[in-house]
Formats: C-alpha cells, structure tokens, sequence
C-alpha cells in the first residue's frame, strides 16, 4: 500500500491509493483487485474490500457503480453502490471510493466545512467535467470554497502511453501530443487546467507523475485488457 495521510489542525483526514498488491485475487487479477464488474471471483473482491475497510479504520468504504458519466452523489450512509462517477460526504466513519485501471482517480478534501468527495475521470468523464463538477456540488452542498479544496490525484496513464483515435480527440485541443502521426492525450493536463480555471491553487494541485500503462504496480487496462481495478479512498 502506498499511504498518504495527514493531520490537518484538529482534523484527521486519511487518503490512500493501492497498488496491485497486498490481496488475495489469482491470475489476471492478482492481487488487490477491487473491482466486482471484472469477472474476478467475488469471494476474493470481498477479501479485498475488507483489506481495505481495515486499512482505512472506517465503518465502511462505498463504492460507485462506474458509467463514464457526469452524475454526483451525496453520500448520508453506507450500505449502497451508487450508479455514478463522483461521491461526497461530510459524513465521518464512511470512506469514499473511486476504482481505476488507467483513468484518473480524483480525491478532494475541505479542510474548512470538512467535506470530501472522489471522481473517476477518464477521457468521456473529463470531456463532461466530472471534476470541476463535483467540486461545484461540494461548493452547493457543504460551502467548499475551490481556493481552499485540495485535491489528490492518482496514478493514471499518462501522455506517454494514452493514444487515441482523432474520432474522440474533439475539445482536448491544447491536450494532444502527436507522435509519429500518433494522437496522445495528456489528461493529467486537461484536468489540471480546468482545476486551475476554477480557482484551485497549484500547491493544492497534488498529481501522481506515475503512468499506469508504465508502471507494472498497477492495473492497466490498457496494458493488460483483462485486469483488476486498484482505487483512490478518502475518509474523514
Ligand atoms: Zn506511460
């Protein structure tokens, strides 16, 4: 596990973002696979989960049912998996998370109304502004002023590996590098951009510079295709 947790004044905020490792899932999966939407045995997915629960010391950790979408929701208890792609909470005891095997995990933390909340990005996510949004629904929710959010952002492929077809190229302009006539976008850039027009300040700005197509620790789908899903938590 690769930890990040911090005291912040009298406010225990505590976020992390695993790698592959440390679980019991076999094969294409092994081994801290926590996605159940992948084939894994679910046994083992459990296992995991609750790996992780203790890991983070909470109640519970809630998960999202993942669609490439732009839907927020508040979260007031556990014991649910919310069709979605961003989370948040004011609620203690109850992590949020966010699965990944390449797109962006987004952690935000509010130090001021103690609030957080977790977005999965990807390139549909990013084009619709899942990020920015769900710290707009942070602003209408709790009072979360954007020049005081911070934001963690975890591994995710990186410009180095990221090519796409020029088909769904459309609104990165300015994100795009090209390579041997090869379209690769950058969109660790793309968020952060829109997170800086927002009015979130660079040393608020915390991106992992690991790529996960590069990087072997973690799930990637596109390396891999069949894989498991590693994930970015966040607990009050
Ligand atoms: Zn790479």
């Amino acid at each position: 596990m690769e930890w990040g947790g911090s005291h912040y004044g009298d406010v225990l905020m505590r976020y992390l973002f695993t790698n592959r490792f440390g679980g019991v899932s076999e094969g294409a999966f092994s081994s801290l696979n926590l996605a159940l939407h992948v084939n894994d045995d679910s046994l083992h997915v459990n296992a995991n989960r609750e790996i992780l629960r203790k890991q983070m010391g909470v109640r519970a950790v809630v998960f999202m049912e993942q669609v490439h979408g732009d839907r927020i929701v508040r979260i007031e208890e556990e014991g649910q998996t919310p069709m979605c792609d961003a989370m948040i909470t004011n609620q203690k005891e109850i992590a949020l998370a966010v699965m990944v095997a390449d797109c962006m995990p987004i952690l935000f933390y509010d130090k001021t109304y103690e609030a957080i909340g977790v977005a999965h990005a990807g390139r549909e996510g990013s084009r619709l502004g899942i990020g920015v949004k769900c710290l707009e629904a942070m602003e209408k929710a709790f009072g979360t002023r954007a020049s005081e959010v911070q934001i963690f952002i975890g591994p995710s492929i990186g410009a180095c590996c990221y090519e796409i077809g020029k088909e769904v190229s459309e609104g990165f302009d300015g994100f795009l590098h090209v390579k041997n006539e090869r379209l690769f976008l950058d969109l660790q850039a793309y968020n952060y951009k829109a997170f800086l027009d927002q009015g979130v300040l660079p040393e608020h700005l915390n991106v992992s510079p690991l790529c996960t197509c590069c990087h072997e620790s973690y799930f990637s789908y596109r390396r891999e295709k069949i894989t498991g899903r590693f994930a970015g938590v966040i607990c009050l």
